[in-house]
Order: structure tokens, then sequence, then C-alpha cells
């Protein structure tokens, strides 16, 4: 008995954070509670995974070390201090790069809620301020720790869900993502469809590679723009027709598109559903919409109660991206 016992132990901690127990439609955990926390920080992933998440999001780039650090973007100056840690460090646009920086260099920046470059204004301003408490760059084995130790303290298993950041990007810089991101997953057993882990991404060709060249087994999401097409041509009305989702299920097992593809709303605010769920759902996709704020509501939208009525009871979606874990997880928990 104590040597089964102790098998069981081996296996559940070779499968680290692997095999969450899945239930329908899934809570995911956009950039952490980043409503309450700034986004991607350590402290905004402990807080969704408190709050009741059932993914937690990943948004990754690489350093200069070849480090995937979790940031939404792989410019650094609309979430740090970097202009005046390092201002000599821009590059000929104006713009500072995660790219050009190591790891030790990253950790050196404060992280603070999202705020534009020029002007300093802040994204949202009713969330956390910017001049309490500090913040610090993760990387990305640091986040999936977390989560794993998390996992293991609690006994409630969050999954995870990285997204590849501009991979066509990173390739014309020399650098492969998809690659190095895919080698530390399935170190933390994120490995196969059977681990809870989505990998995303909007650029249509890397998730072809990363199935057919790279071969991974893991789920994946192709991500998709509300514009019709995106700068690596990836034509995003043509895949959200009924024939383009049955193309691309060949590769991928779900879409994340934004909250405007799937429900409209009128001049009166009453929701009005597109087909794209139901057509996602015949071609054997999941859905994943991003993403549900409730200090920017889509226009015409009267609440989060409409919002999540609209998406999950109307439009029957398998999960949402949201900002706010809690008041998500409440209404899916009320039902
Ligand atoms: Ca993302």
């Amino acid at each position: 008995m104590k040597k089964i016992r102790m098998i069981l132990t081996m296996a559940t901690l070779l499968a680290g954070g692997s095999q969450a127990a899945e239930t329908r439609p899934l809570v995911i955990a956009h950039r952490g509670a980043s409503g309450y926390l700034p986004e991607h920080t350590l402290a905004a992933k402990a807080m969704a995974h408190g709050q009741g998440a059932d993914y937690i999001e990943q948004d990754l780039v690489l350093s200069k070390d070849d480090v995937p650090v979790v940031l939404h973007d792989v410019h650094i100056d609309t979430v740090t201090d970097v202009a005046k840690v390092f201002p000599e460090r821009k590059r000929a646009d104006g713009r500072f790069y995660a790219l050009d920086f190591t790891v030790a260099e990253l950790k050196r920046l404060r992280v603070s809620e999202r705020f534009d470059a020029k002007t300093g204004e802040r994204v949202f301003p009713r969330r956390f301020p910017a001049e309490l408490a500090e913040f610090r760059i993760a990387t990305l084995e640091e986040e999936l720790q977390l989560i794993d130790g998390m996992n293991r303290s609690t006994g409630r298993m969050a999954g995870v869900y990285p997204e590849l950041k501009q991979p066509k990007w990173h390739r014309e810089q020399g650098r492969d993502l998809s690659k190095v991101v895919l080698q530390i997953l399935a170190r933390y057993g994120y490995a196969t469809k059977a681990d809870a882990c989505f990998v995303q991404c909007f650029e249509w060709e890397e998730l072809k590679r990363i199935r057919n060249e790279l071969g991974w087994e893991g789920r994946l999401v192709l991500l998709i723009e509300g514009d019709a097409t995106s700068e690596d041509g990836t034509n995003y009305d043509e895949m959200c027709t009924p024939a383009g989702l049955i193309k691309i299920a060949q590769t991928v097992q779900g879409i994340g598109p934004p909250l405007g593809r799937v429900v409209t709303w009128s001049a009166a605010g009453e929701a009005k559903v597109t087909a794209l769920v139901k057509d996602a759902h015949a071609a054997g996709l999941v859905v994943h919409p991003y993403t549900v704020r409730s200090d920017a509501l889509p226009k015409r939208c009267p609440s989060m109660a409409a919002l999540h009525a609209a998406l999950f009871r109307d439009a029957g979606v398998d999960g949402v991206f949201t900002d706010f874990t809690d008041v998500t997880r409440a209404w899916v928990s009320a039902r």
C-alpha cells in the first residue's frame, strides 16, 4: 500500500501541473488577475489561482539570453521603468525590446500597471496604483513553478495557457521562440492533449510549424483578430467560415476570437449571437473568446452579468479570457 502510494506520488510529481480535472466552461485568467494587480506579475497569477481560475495565461517573449519571459509585448516600455533605468538602450524606432536585455537586466526593472509609453497615461485608471508596491518580470519557469506549487499546496488544479508572441518577428531576429518554450513546457509535464495546457498564437503559419515540424502533440488554439487579415498574411475572416473552421481543425483544437466575433450588441443593449460558436463546434473546435473586463465592457453591453449570460448561456462558449477571475468564476459557479 505504502509502495503504491509512493509510486502515485512520484507519478504526480513527474506530471507536474498536468491533467487538471476539466469541467466546462473554463475560466481563463487573462494575464493573471489583471483587473486587480499589474498584468503578468507572479502576484497577479497567485491571486488568479486563489480566485478559482481553471487556467492561467502566460504571454511569452524571449530575452537576450534566450529565456522566455512573461510579458504581453516584445516592447517593455509600457509596463516597466526601462526608459529610466536603461535610457540609452532604445532601438532606432524609440522603443525598448525585451530581446535586447538579459534576464538579469530585466529583473532590475519595476513592473507597473500598463501605461502609454508616450504620454505616461494609464490604460485602466482605476486599477492598481502606479506608485505602490514592487513587482518584477517573471520567467516562464518561475511561473510554472509557482502554479505547480499552488496546485499542490491547495489541491486545486489550475492549468497553463501560454501564448507565443510574434514568433515570426522573433525568427527575423534570429530566434526560435516556439522551440524554446515547447521544450520547457514538456519538461514541466505539459506535452500531450491530456495535459492541462493550451498553446495559443495569432500566427497560423507558426501553429502549422509547431504541429508539423516541431512535432508538438499538445493542444493548440488559433487566436483570431477582429480585423479581416493580419500582418503575417493570416486571413481570419476566411478561417471563421464553416469551411475555414473545418480546415484549421486539422491542426488546432480551438479558436480564441475577440468578443465581437461571438456576440454583438444592439442600440437597446440586447445581445445578438453570431454563427461562429455553432460553426466552430460543428468543426470539433472549442471556443475561448477574449477579453471580459468590467472596466471596459463591449460597446452598448449593459453589464458583466449580461456579457456572461450572452457568452456562456446564449452563445455556448467553452471558456473565456477574463481580467476579473472572481467575477467570471462566480457567474459560472452559480450555474
Ligand atoms: Ca494573450
